[in-house]
Formats: C-alpha cells, structure tokens, sequence
C-alpha cells in the first residue's frame, strides 16, 4: 500500500480504537470512505442480516477506502450463532404473568397456538430453565419438553412479535454453536478477505477450538474475536480469553443473560484479563444509542466511552448507530473527539493494568523492557518491525501509553492491529533495518519531528516470526 496521504502528528492518533457497523445507513462507498476518514479503524459485517452480493460490495467498499486513505481496516465477520428466534406469525401475542405457552419448530401459530421457533429448543432445553423472549421483555420458564413441544410459564405480561429474539440463559449447547449458516458463512469470509470472525454466543473455550479448526482447514488467517454474551461464558471468562485472539464485551445479549448490573463488572474483569493474555477487547452495543435517532449522545453515553478508554478498552464499538442510524457519520466524529479527550486527560487508570502472563517468556521479557525505557525517556514512539504482529500486541497489552507504529509486510496482520490499543500498522516489504528506515520516512512525513526520541525494534532475521532481538534508542535529528 503507498502512503502518499497525509498522516496525521503522532500526538493525534487515538489509542482506542473505532468499530462501525455497516447496515443499510451505511451502505455505500462514500459513506464507508467518509467514516474511515472520520476515524473508524474497523468495520463490522454483522452476517445476521443481509446476503453475500450486499457483503462483498461491502468489503470492496473498505478495501478501497482503506487504499484511499492509506490506512489498513479491521474487517470483522460477525457470525449470528445459534441466535434463536420466533418464527413468522401475524400481529402481536398478549402474554399474562402465569399463562402458560407452547414453542415448537416450524409451529402454525394460527392453527395451533403454539408458538413457532427457528430452531428445535425441544432438543436443548428442559425442565426449570429459563426462556427469555424478545430480548427478556418476557421472561418464562420451562415447565415441560413434550415429543417436540416445549411448554413454559411467563413469569410477567408482555407482547410477543414474530421473529424476536430468545434467550437460554441455563441451557448448554453441548458444544455445538456453530450452526449450518454459520459454516457457510465462514467459508464466504475465508473466500473474501476478513480479518477476524467473531463467534456469537460462546459458552466454553472448546467453542473457539472448533472455529479454530474450521478456519485452519480452510486456510484463513483470521483471527477469532468471542463474543461474551453467555452466561455460561461468564463463568468460564479466563479459559476463553486465553484460547481466542481477542473478546468483545457483547453487551446487549449480556444484559439479557446475566443482569443489566453484572455488564460493567464483567466488562471490567474481560478487559483486564484482555492484558494480562495480549488479547485485544471490544466493548460494544449502545455506546450512542440515543443517536441512532438523535444528533447528539446523551451525557452517560459520553461517559460510557470515557470510562472505556480509562480502563484501556483496545476499542469501542457502534452497532445500530451506524448501521440503522440517522447520524452515522456524526456517531464516528463525537466518539473519535471524546476518545481524544479521554485519552489525553493522562486518567488512564493503569492500576487495572495486570502483569502479562508471558513476562519471563523471550518476547514477553523483551516487551516488557521496551516499556520500561519508553516510560523512562519519555519517548515519542515506539517503531516495531512485526511480521505476525505478536511483538505490538504484547507491547499495546502493556499500555504505556505511548504510540506503537507497527510495520509488517503482511496486509492481513497489519488489517489486525487496526484495533490494537495505541497501535499504527504500515505495510512495508521486510527488509534489513526496516524500522530504522522507516522512522526516517516518518520524519520526511512530518509524523516525527526532530528532537523526537523513539524506540525502534527490530530483529536480526527481518520476516522470520519470533526473532525480535534488537531494541535502540534514536533521537531524531
Ligand atoms: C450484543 O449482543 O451486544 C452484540 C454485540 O451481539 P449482536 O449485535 O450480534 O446481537
């Protein structure tokens, strides 16, 4: 990729990162173009709607916006999962407090009264689990599984409307999220250029070994963001975040499963353990939700967004805001400003930074001594030569706070560390002295400015994974 764009000072880079949504108020090259220029580092492809035509417009459209601007783009496949819903039925069903209700697969509501669902429940769920519907405005619990009926009783009224969405917060999937769609899915992105898949409702970290292998059998190099949004994964948080390559904080369905006030605990907890593994975490859903309709975010969105760069989130996220919204573009500039004015307060609360798991590890201890001399000079920019990208991710997991450019030859690792906390990618071939070279082409840039001190790293065998060996001091003249 030639960069013949204007880059901006490294003073002005934001460190956590911005995830759009693309949806129908998105869906075009000029508002991609337009969103990546307002400061969206990662584009999100939510496979719950749409069709494959609409996506590879979409990924075309990133491609050459990210070409056009000269900076690399997260594309992130979001798979539905087993998302179950209600199937088709006319009009609004009253639920009341104790009444009981039928769900069955492919019911006729009309003829039956029971309640059709896209998905066989009867072979999941069973007695005294609970089923929540229309994102748990109606809560119920299972009374009895009959041949393929499930039968349960509301616990409060409310209505129900064709195709919303259920909840099983007690059920266990034994292992099998990954429905036929989704493989599908997953061999559409592997064919068209994503970068990371996220995988909707993860119950354990064996659910990431299995993408893991899908994905290695079809030869894609993208990594796996889970999706904590289970209450099963909460029980587990440790295990997934240290098998999968990033987590996201999947709000919405969180809520629903656990309790609205577990969310900013876990998402807490997900954070931090998001540094102590080098894993990368997404805090999403209704970070502005009010600008969906509105033009400016309410006082606690603003606030939501701040509180996520104080504890180090690598990035945020916007769903309907962007997807569905009326100021998508709007949505992008206010949350670029308050990231900036966040991360520039110097509030960042480092005493959630953990000790990564891997200090005494070759790359670990190297990392770590990259931090200390960062933090004792006061240094400018840390430059690192990165062919996996593994040397920036352990380095953005340490926050020091200081900007990271990365340069790789690999376009897909340079697309990754888009969303990487403090982290520039740049694609440059791999080439002896590479970051040396390259810290001088950020000076002709006007990036760097002399007088500047930066950290340069490299290793001794350039392009060869894992052979990070070299650290310098360089004042630039
Ligand atoms: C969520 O539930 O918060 C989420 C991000 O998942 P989805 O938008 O796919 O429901």
């Amino acid at each position: 990729m030639e960069h013949q764009i204007h880059l901006e000072p490294i003073k002005k880079y934001h460190y956590t990162k911005i995830i759009a949504t693309i949806g129908p108020a998105t869906h075009s090259y000029e508002v991609v173009l337009h969103m990546v220029q307002a400061g969206v580092d990662g584009i999100r492809i939510n496979f719950s709607h749409g069709n494959d035509e609409e996506r590879k417009e979409q990924i075309g459209w990133v491609r050459k916006a990210s070409k056009e601007t000269g900076k690399p783009i997260a594309i992130i496949q979001d798979l539905q999962g087993p998302k179950i819903r209600l199937g088709d039925f006319d009009g609004v069903v009253t639920v009341q407090a104790g009444q009981s209700l039928r769900f069955r697969y492919g019911a006729d509501y009309e003829r039956e009264g029971t309640l059709p669902v896209q998905y066989d429940l009867s072979k999941k769920v069973k007695r005294g689990e609970r089923l929540y519907l229309y994102d748990g405005k109606v809560r119920t619990v299972v009374s009895s599984v009959k041949d393929d009926v499930v039968h349960a009783r509301a616990e409060n009224d409310g209505i129900l409307i064709s195709r919303k969405g259920i909840n099983l917060p007690d059920t266990d999937f034994e292992g099998d999220i990954l429905t036929k769609k989704d493989k599908q899915d997953i061999v559409f992105g592997s064919e068209n250029d994503v970068d990371y898949v996220a995988l909707s409702f993860v119950q354990t970290a064996d659910d990431i070994e299995q993408l893991r292998v899908l994905l290695d059998n079809l030869g894609s190099t993208a990594k796996i963001i889970a999706k904590i949004e289970t209450k099963a994964a909460t029980e587990q948080l440790e295990a997934i975040v240290a098998v999968a390559d990033a987590t996201m904080v999947a709000r919405g369905d969180l809520a629903v499963e656990t309790e609205a006030e577990f969310v900013p605990v876990f998402q807490r907890k997900i954070v931090t353990l998001g540094m102590k593994y080098d894993k990368p975490t997404i805090i999403a859903t209704q970070m502005m939700a009010s600008m969906t309709e509105s033009p400016e975010p309410t006082r606690a969105e603003v606030n939501d967004i701040a509180t996520a760069v104080f504890i180090g989130a690598d990035a945020v996220m916007l769903s309907d805001e962007t997807a569905a919204g009326k100021h998508p573009i709007k949505a992008v500039q206010i949350m670029e400003r308050v990231i900036k004015h966040a991360q520039e307060s110097g509030l960042l609360n480092s005493s959630y930074v953990t000790e990564s798991i891997d200090s005494h590890t070759k790359q670990g201890a190297i990392s770590s001594a990259i931090i200390t001399l960062a933090d004792s000079l006061g240094v400018s920019a840390i430059v690192a030569e990165t062919k996996s990208g593994a040397t920036a991710f352990k380095i953005s997991s340490r926050r020091s706070h200081h900007p990271i450019i990365a340069v790789t030859s690999v376009a897909r690792v340079a697309q990754q560390l888009a969303l990487v906390y403090s982290v520039k990618s740049f694609i440059r071939k791999d080439e002896h002295l590479q970051a040396q070279k390259f810290t001088d082409w950020l000076k002709t840039q006007n990036v760097l400015k002399k007088g500047d001190v930066v950290i340069t790293v490299s290793g001794q065998h350039p392009g060869v994974v894992g052979t990070t060996d070299t650290i310098k001091v360089r004042a630039i003249e």
